[in-house]
């Protein structure tokens, strides 16, 4: 019988070993502190924020959002993000995106202090996990795949992995990961010529493309663990993952669902970035 990867279950465990840090830091009177930029009212970001800060305060962290208008000109946004950078009490900075348009990304994520990057956005970052140096911060949701993957005690060194998407939020990323784990990876996206194929092969499945239910039980080898990143709405506004999940899970032999999944750990793992940041920068 297929086994359901749980993500509310690896961000509790999670959770619960963070709490139980800061809650060390907190009797020594210290606590670390995220920040999150946010340029408009954009209603996705809103809610992501709202689910973030929820995680982080549970945690015991505390959160700031510096909500500033969707017309601030890009040399005023920079500003504030230097303003933070420069701010000793605040040890993680995340800035939502997409950005109104008359800031550019580009030039904004040269910005953002690398050791206060907890979703890794500047490039020292990026090259980072492009590198396999496990020294700065991974972006929180391929993270968040790679959490799950520990939690149930899923060898990655040596499997045949298949990620589908190579965004650099979340396939390309993940890729390189999986990588430094040892596993033999394929990225398939948009060109991939036979992508049931490749996908067939996987014993590690990852579909991270934002097609709804995409994959289909004829994409998947038997007993495969298949992880679900995506987040899609249908036709009938319900939320579902890239996998279409009542079908494959009567072959994969581990699958995390959506709602439920990889999303419900995102932002466990971003508080766990915060942590490390104000780890960092006291020199614990
Ligand atoms: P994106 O649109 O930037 O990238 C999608 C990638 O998938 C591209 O590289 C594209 O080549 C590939 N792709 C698209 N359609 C394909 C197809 N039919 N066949 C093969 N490859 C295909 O998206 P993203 O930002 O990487 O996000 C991917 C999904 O993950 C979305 O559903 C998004 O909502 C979700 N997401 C989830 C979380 C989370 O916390 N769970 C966080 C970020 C993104």
């Amino acid at each position: 019988m297929t086994k359901i990867l749980s993500g509310k279950e690896v961000a509790a465990a999670l959770k619960e070993k963070l709490a139980a840090e800061v809650e060390q830091f907190k009797q020594k009177g210290k606590t670390p502190v995220l920040c999150i930029v946010m340029a408009g009212d954009r209603p996705d970001s809103a809610a992501y924020i709202k689910g973030a800060v929820k995680r982080c305060t549970d945690i015991g962290i505390d959160c700031l959002v510096e909500k500033l208008p969707e017309e601030i000109s890009q040399d005023e946004f920079l500003k504030v993000i230097e303003r933070l950078n420069g701010d000793t009490n605040v040890n993680g900075i995340l800035i939502m995106r997409p950005l109104p348009e008359q800031i550019s990304e580009d030039v904004v994520k040269y910005k953002i202090a690398p050791e206060k990057d907890v979703d890794c956005f500047n490039p020292i970052n990026v090259s980072k996990v492009m590198s396999g140096d496990g020294d700065g911060f991974a972006p929180c949701t391929p993270q968040a795949v790679i959490e799950i993957l520990d939690h149930y005690g899923i060898e990655i060194s040596g499997k045949r992995t298949v990620v589908i998407g190579r965004s650099m939020v979340v396939g390309r990323p993940l890729a390189m990961m999986l990588l430094k784990r040892n596993a033999t990876v394929t990225i398939c996206h948009t060109r991939t010529k036979d992508l049931a194929g490749e996908a067939k092969r996987a014993e590690i499945l990852i579909a991270a493309a934002g097609k709804a239910r995409m994959v289909t039980k004829d994409m998947v080898n038997d007993g495969a663990v298949v992880i679900d990143v995506g987040i899609n709405f249908d036709e009938n506004g319900k939320m579902c993952g890239d996998v279409d999940f009542d079908s494959v899970s009567e072959i994969a032999g581990q699958i995390t669902p959506v709602p439920g999944g990889v999303g419900s750990v995102t932002s466990t793992v971003l508080a766990k970035h915060v942590i490390e940041a104000f780890k960092h920068q006291q020199g614990l």
